[in-house]
């Protein structure tokens, strides 16, 4: 199984040029190397930043679960699909906490995403608070519960992102990355991905891969630099 590197821009560059820039220089260094490399861009860049000529693939942030209709600002699965899109994140924990994405929503989302034929990669992840109260893993039972209810795919990978891991410089150990990997296997069929995320950058990212025995890593804030994001994707050939 090759390992799956995905590039989360969230709403950044501020220009077209700027993504398409990005997207290039990250396209380039990607050649010849093993892993599948994904960029998840915000949907106005999705276009403008071209196709990944098969050697990296697009990403979506988000999409709504509805096909089409009176949904103001929305994105469906068919519009996705129609401007090559692969993959979509689905329950990034910003929507889970700014725009009130519960896990039922969630779920929604991954079932229509999945039946229109992209590619799910679905975040989990305790709060500092759950954490500290010892609910990580009834956090986590729930979220893949729920999440997942009613879904059996190998399109489907998932992202153990801890919330207080996220863009805040604090990655989660290794040891309890694989605790908790090992935690969230036995909900999954084999052919589902694993992936680390939460500050990860090149000096850590490939003791994700080759300690902590995840499937890829999930990258934000580093992913926007392509030099920075090109050492990640070789530290885990
Ligand atoms: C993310 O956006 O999912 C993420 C993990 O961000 P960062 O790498 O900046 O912590």
């Amino acid at each position: 199984m090759k390992k799956l590197i995905v590039a989360n821009w969230k709403m950044n560059p501020n220009s077209q040029e700027e993504a398409k820039n990005k997207f290039e220089e990250i396209r380039e260094g990607s050649r010849g190397l093993k892993s599948e490399v994904v960029v998840c861009p915000p949907s106005v860049y999705l276009y403008a930043s071209g196709f990944g000529e098969g050697v990296i693939s697009m990403g979506a942030q988000n999409v709504y679960f509805e096909e089409k209709g009176a949904f103001t600002g929305e994105i469906s699965c068919v519009m996705l699909k129609d401007l090559g899109v692969e993959y979509v994140i689905i329950g990034h924990s910003e929507r889970r906490k700014y725009f009130l994405e519960t896990d039922e929503i969630i779920n929604k989302k991954i079932k229509t995403a999945l039946q229109a034929g992209l590619k799910v990669i679905f975040c989990i992840g305790e709060t500092a608070e759950d954490r500290n109260n010892g609910d990580k893993e009834d956090v986590l039972e729930r979220q893949i519960k729920i999440g997942l209810d009613g879904v059996v795919s190998e399109n489907l990978n998932i992202a153990y992102e801890p919330v207080w891991a996220i863009g805040t410089g604090d990655n989660c150990s290794v040891k309890e990355t694989k605790e908790s990997i090992e935690f969230i296997k036995k909900f999954l069929n084999p052919e589902n991905r694993i992936l680390y995320g939460g500050s990860v950058k090149s000096e850590n990212s490939g003791s994700y891969i080759k300690e902590a025995e995840t499937d890829g890593l999930l990258v934000g804030g580093a992913s926007l630099d392509p030099k920075e994001l090109i050492d990640i994707v070789k530290s885990a050939e």
